[in-house]
């Protein structure tokens, strides 16, 4: 597996693959790492090409049956090893994700670690559940006296390809299920953030994953195209865009996908809300991370008769925002912007809403480097004629529009092409989860937004164009394996009834039989 050199100062781990994926390779060509809040290259890794994924999938494919075949024992053998690895190492894998994304100490340290510690845990401890092997109960009068068996077996090798907002828990928190299952995984991780993946395979090693097992492609976006070819499962996290090119590529061999993709998720305030606990919520929820979770908070409906207060609590929140480069715990409140092109995203939303009539309450500007940072934003006089409330803008924006009563903030919140999460906020939780169930989206919450996706428990997964499939829950990992049913005959007829020959006899007494199953009762 490729090893990293972290060096003394921790904020800035300056990152360098060792040994390249492939063995025998001569020079290859290789993709710089950038601390978005520095400017400064952190790392370097190997840019992968698509020719070299066949090879990367051999492996997987030659070490898979090996891991398999030690069981859900032997798996959690490593697995909580390797749980312990990131736990001890926490300090590390913060620094690693802090330097290739600039987002904060906080940020990766309640959302990347304090995710993918429990994932662990979590996945040992259910994945012989989950994955158990099933008595089916038939009715069938066919199968009278027969058994009928279900077991999960895993698909062999599972491609993860990852963004870059969370390079733990949206790219590697996929491959632990799957590992979990019996899989080998290859990790495509961004291109931009790629050095997490890496520390994770250096995790893997020390606890005694085989070889082989998970691997990481490092490379651009046509390494990623190419692993679909390779692999059983693609499960990918990005753009609708994207997720869309995923999945036609995936339709030409017939390969299963799961696709977490975008959103634009609405908050609704209505007049009886908790207007200060709705306000530090709106906060969080829309800049943490500098807004770039598929699950923030992009557009809030607030009711008439509390709409100045709400804006008032927001607009003093989110100008009170320390933002610069993170320097350990504390330092900062919002971080960088990762991706470069995403910075122009975020100003052309702006931008587009000042020129359709709306006004900038706090920030609204791109501040001069060094570093990429976009300053927490509030934008009011909003409506659905601008780009910030109809497409993702995943930066640290919050756009904020009055509506007459929970009817038009319904209206609203569904006039989208996204489904992923939303939220009501209000004191009568009943009136809150009625209104939250006309909501058009695989999540909507009451008085909370996104804590569902710490609920490995219950599935997490978008409609419409958010994506399609879910993670977490028994599904979460069923995805991962393939159901095969048995049908187990131990003192079978010599000749069934409905076997040859064909009678009037047999016939009838079949006509007979249906009959009394299920003629019985009105319709
Ligand atoms: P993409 O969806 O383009 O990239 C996600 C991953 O897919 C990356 O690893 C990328 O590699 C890879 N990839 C790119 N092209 C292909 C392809 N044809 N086949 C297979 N894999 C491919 O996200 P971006 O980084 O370009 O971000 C664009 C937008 O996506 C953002 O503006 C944001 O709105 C949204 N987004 C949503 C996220 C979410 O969590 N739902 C996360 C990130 C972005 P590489 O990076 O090397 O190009």
């Amino acid at each position: 597996m490729t090893s990293l050199r972290a060096e003394e100062d921790r904020s800035l781990p300056d990152t360098e693959v060792k040994d390249p994926p492939l063995p025998g390779e001569a020079a290859r060509e290789s993709i710089e790492v950038e601390n978005p809040a520095t400017g400064k290259v952190v790392g370097t890794v190997p840019r992968l090409t698509p020719a070299d994924v066949g090879e990367l999938a051999s492996r997987a494919r030659a070490a898979q049956p090996g891991w398999e075949a030690m069981g859900f024992e032997g798996r959690a053998t490593v697995l909580l090893r390797a749980q312990k690895w990131l736990l001890d190492n926490s300090r590390r894998a913060i620094d690693t994700i802090v330097s290739e994304t600039g987002k904060t100490y906080e940020d990766a340290q309640t959302a990347e670690i304090g995710y993918a510690v429990p994932a662990f845990g979590f996945w040992v401890k259910n994945a012989p559940k989950f994955l158990a092997d099933e008595r089916v109960r038939s009715g069938s009068p066919f199968l009278m006296g027969k058994r009928v068996a279900m077991r999960y077996r895993p698909l062999g090798v599972v491609g993860v390809i990852g963004p870059w907002n969370y390079p733990l828990t949206n790219s590697f928190g996929d491959c632990i299920p799957a590992l979990a299952a019996g899989n080998a995984v290859i990790l495509k991780p961004s291109e931009i953030t790629p050095l997490t993946s890496l520390l994770m395979g250096e995790m893997l090693e020390e606890c005694g994953l085989p070889e082989g097992v998970y691997q990481v492609a490092t490379g651009l976006g046509d390494v990623g195209a190419e692993l679909i070819d390779h692999v059983d499962f693609v499960m990918f996290t990005g753009s609708a865009a994207t997720g869309r090119k995923v999945a036609e590529r995936a339709a030409r061999t017939l390969t299963p996908v799961g696709l977490e993709l975008g959103g634009k998720d609405p908050m609704i305030v209505l007049a009886d809300a908790d207007l200060e606990r709705a306000a530090n919520a709106a906060t969080w929820y829309s800049m943490q991370n500098g807004g770039q979770t598929c699950i923030s908070i992009e557009r809030v409906y607030v009711e008439e008769s509390v709409y100045d207060e709400f804006v008032k609590l927001v607009s003093e929140k989110v100008g009170e925002l320390r933002q610069g480069v993170p320097a350990g715990p504390g330092s900062v409140d919002v971080g960088a912007v990762t991706f470069g092109p995403q910075a122009e995203i975020v100003d052309a939303h702006v931008k587009d809403a000042v020129a359709k009539g709306a006004r900038v309450a706090v920030g609204g500007h791109l501040k001069e480097g060094p570093g990429r940072f976009y300053e927490p934003t509030v934008l009011l006089d909003v409506d659905h004629t601008m780009l910030c409330m109809t497409e993702e803008t995943f930066g640290p924006t919050l756009p904020i529009m009055k509506v007459g009563d929970a009817d038009e903030a319904v209206r609203l919140a569904n006039d989208s092409r996204y489904g992923l999460q939303a939220s009501v906020w209000t004191r009568d939780t009943i009136r809150g989860e009625a209104i939250a169930a006309r909501i058009e989206s695989g999540v909507a919450n009451v008085n909370e937004h996104s804590m569902n996706y710490f609920a490995l428990e219950a599935p997490m997964g978008g409609w419409k164009e958010s994506g399609l499939g879910s993670r977490h829950g028994p599904g979460g990992i069923r995805k991962y394996a393939r159901k095969q049913v048995s049908v187990i005959s131990r003192f079978g007829l010599k000749r069934e009834l409905f076997m040859f020959p064909y009678s009037k006899r047999n016939a009838k007494l079949l006509a007979g039989a249906l009959k009394l199953l299920h003629g019985r009762g009105k319709r």
